[in-house]
């Protein structure tokens, strides 16, 4: 109570706030009271004072870690204006001051201490912390500790053994964190039934929107006609530097202040543009992802993404800089098939093979004896593309390997042994990578479903109520209603055949199995649910299967055959299906009933407007012609061997499907639409080897 009052007081007289906000009181206290803390809360929530106030109260000093050195100087100035004993080490402090900070530490006049996660690289850093001991160890953007989040930082990996050597308490920050990546936080951390807190998911100003561009040409008009729509400060994403320099040139010559940011500016151009833009001098700000830590402007009118952001953590820290001052904004990502290659591409740039990494490494010994070597002298040796491997040295570099200035790699001392990145982590982040590209794809081609509650399960995962605001809900589409005894079996139909098969299969596969077709595998025959809907056609339950993948019950990944091509997709339970699944409650929108739909005459996406009713989709892919002949002459044997006409073997669609996505496994055979268990034991073997005739040896030679 005491402690209360006292929390209250220099909330008013050190802060100056009038109140907490949503859940800075509860972090308050469960600090003061020692315990370990996770603590979500969106930039601008007020993390800080979550860990500033119980600095202040309490004796000794709070250690923060923060990877942010350039944002460390001006924290640490907010503070002393403040009356807080505040201090930063890092590298650009001059011995002095180091020597100063170290001194007032251990004569107790300190109460934060900032340092970015690298200072533990010091051997003499830890011990000494042990003996001055720090009230608490703060973890500022603690998802980076994760490879599960998306800005994975080796040097937080170190903080585990901190927190094990200190035995103090814990608080971990973040804006952005998925419950899988809150868990593997607090795992990391080695936290102590840590409390959670996670506040202000919820939005309400702001209004979600999807807008469809046919034609990559369309997006600048688009842009335009958007901008003009709103008033006041307009902020647009660009996913490359081109982009944004196009796009702003564009922009400015039809009469409105404009500017571009991206990282390639020099600093001092870049702060110009800050400040024009926090000042109120510009009407439009051009930005890659370079922009926006730190920034916190109140009356962002409009957040535009103009390309496909990587992953819905930063579309959401991203659009989330838009009506920050509580006032209506609005929050438009512009979506073009496109924008998934381009994304795919960054993707395939930011994940370098264990062999492309290894490569780097072996190279970078042998040169151990020179200076530097640049990016272009590695890319003369090998036929890696460049962008895989400027990541795999800045891989290396944050392993402490080398240091890396411009496009030069510099030494550090020596390199010895095997390479610190490993296959298992490469392997773990491309699969995170995946999967978050995946679902921002996802988000932008729903077109059912409250859009911002699709953001909220993602980091939340409990049902909400549709938020009214965006594109969705106002088109009236989307109305969850607490779903009754039929429609809830229809739902968890699907959920226990995915559930029940063990190995993720593709939609086609779990529309056959609940059509009940004979040509699923005997396990999925076996299955309560195989041919819950029997007579209905495929396309009608794909339907179904692809709403609650729009609802967030499933997860639609890409599945990525051995030799790293794209082969269609599986489908696994998401935590919300499992939750259903497992007898929670649930909302959603009208499902549709494969029972009775007719699909085609239903609002349905184009892809399946095309297809016939009981016909599989078109493959994904191109159709190798060369090879789709082979197969037809192969299916003409079988028939005339076995007297019986070529459509009984497999049909023309299937033909198309098997030249265009060649199955080279017994698994892809069978995920290939019209081809089951039966139809292997006849003639699948042969199949593969007509099919592995061709070009079948010649995978993944080195071809990063
Ligand atoms: P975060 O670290 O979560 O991004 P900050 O801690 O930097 O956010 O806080 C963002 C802004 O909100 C700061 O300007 C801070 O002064 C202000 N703020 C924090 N807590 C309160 C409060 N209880 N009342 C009013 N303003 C607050
Ligand atoms: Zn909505």
């Amino acid at each position: 109570m005491a402690q209360q009052l006292e929390a209250e007081q220099a909330l008013h007289e050190r802060f100056g706030h009038r109140e907490f906000r949503e859940g800075q009181q509860e972090a308050v206290e469960a600090a003061l009271a020692g315990q370990d803390l996770v603590i979500v809360m969106p930039t601008g929530g007020g993390k800080s004072l979550c860990y500033q106030l119980p600095a202040i109260l309490q004796p000794g000093f709070a250690l923060v870690v923060s990877p942010l050195i350039a944002l460390m100087k001006d924290q640490v100035d907010q503070l002393q204006r403040k009356g807080v004993a505040a201090a930063t080490v890092h590298s650009g402090s001059s011995v002095a001051e180091k020597r100063q900070v170290l001194q007032d530490l251990t004569e107790g006049r300190l109460q934060i201490l900032l340092v970015a996660p690298e200072r533990f690289r010091h051997p003499r850093f830890l011990p000494f912390l042990q003996q001055v001991r720090p009230s608490r160890l703060v973890v500022d953007e603690a998802h980076c500790i994760s490879q599960w989040g998306h800005d994975f930082r080796p040097d937080y990996r170190r903080l585990g053994d901190v927190v094990e050597a200190l035995q103090v308490p814990v608080s971990a920050l973040t804006a952005t964190a998925t419950p899988a990546v809150r868990r593997d936080v607090a795992e990391q951390l080695r936290l102590r039934s840590p409390r959670e807190i996670v506040t202000g998911f919820d939005r309400p100003n702001l209004s979600f929107e999807v807008l469809e561009v046919a034609e990559l040409r369309d997006k600048p008009e688009a842009t335009e006609r958007l901008l003009a729509e709103i008033d006041g400060t307009r902020l647009v994403y660009a996913a490359t530097r081109k982009n944004v320099e196009q796009l702003a040139n564009q922009l400015g010559t039809a009469g409105c202040r404009v500017d571009a940011y991206h990282a390639g500016l020099p600093e001092s151009q870049r702060t110009a543009v800050q400040d024009a833009f926090m000042g109120d001098e510009l009407d439009v700000l051009v930005a890659t992802n370079a922009f926006g830590m730190g920034v916190d402007k109140p009356d962002v009118r409009l957040v535009l993404h103009y390309d496909l952001p990587g992953s819905l953590e930063a579309y959401y820290q991203e659009a989330g800089r838009a009506g920050r001052d509580g006032k209506p904004a609005r929050c438009v990502l512009l979506r073009h098939g496109g924008d998934y290659r381009l994304q795919r591409f960054f993707l395939e740039n930011a994940n370098p093979s264990p062999q492309v990494v290894d490569f780097v490494y072996q190279q970078l010994r042998e040169r151990a004896g020179d200076h530097s070597v640049s990016i272009e002298e590695l890319a003369a040796q090998s036929n890696a593309k460049e962008g895989a491997l400027r990541t795999a040295v800045r891989m290396l570099a944050r392993h402490g390997v080398v240091t890396l200035t411009g496009d030069d790699v510099l030494f550090e001392g020596d390199i010895d042994g095997d390479s610190p990145v490993d296959g298992g982590y490469l392997g773990a982040k491309l699969r995170a990578d995946e999967e978050r590209l995946s679902r921002i794809w996802s988000y932008a081609k729903s077109v059912r479903g409250c859009r911002f509650e699709r953001i909220r399960r993602y980091f939340v995962t409990e049902i909400g109520t549709p938020c009214g605001n965006c594109d969705s809900c106002r088109q009236g589409a989307a109305t969850a209603t607490a779903l009754g005894p039929e429609d809830l079996a229809r739902v968890r139909a699907v959920l226990d055949v995915i559930a029940g098969l063990g190995f993720p299969h593709g939609p086609h596969r779990i529309a056959q199995i609940l059509a009940g077709s004979e040509e699923v595998s005997a396990a999925a025959q076996a299955l309560e649910s195989w041919g819950t809907f029997r007579g209905a056609s495929l396309a009608g339950i794909r339907e179904l299967v692809d709403f609650l993948v729009d609802q967030g019950l499933l997860l639609q990944e890409p599945f990525v055959s051995s030799d790293g091509h794209r082969r269609g997709s599986v489908l696994e339970l998401a935590e919300l299906g499992q939750a259903v699944l497992a007898g929670a409650p649930c909302a959603l929108p009208s499902v549709p009933d494969p029972t009775t739909s007719r699909a085609g005459s239903r609002r349905s996406s184009s892809r399946r407007d095309r297809s016939k009713a009981s016909s599989p989709p078109p493959p994904a892919g191109d159709v190798d012609q060369e090879l789709r002949e082979r197969l037809r002459a192969f299916r003409t044997r079988l028939a005339k061997d076995s007297g019986r006409p070529p459509y009984t073997f497999f049909a023309d669609s299937t033909l198309d499907h098997l030249a265009a996505q060649p199955p080279r496994t017994r698994d892809a055979f069978l995920a290939t639409p019209g081809l089951g268990e039966k139809r292997w034991d006849s003639f699948g073997a042969e199949l593969l080897r007509e099919i592995g005739g061709g070009d079948a040896e010649e995978t993944s030679a080195g071809s990063t």
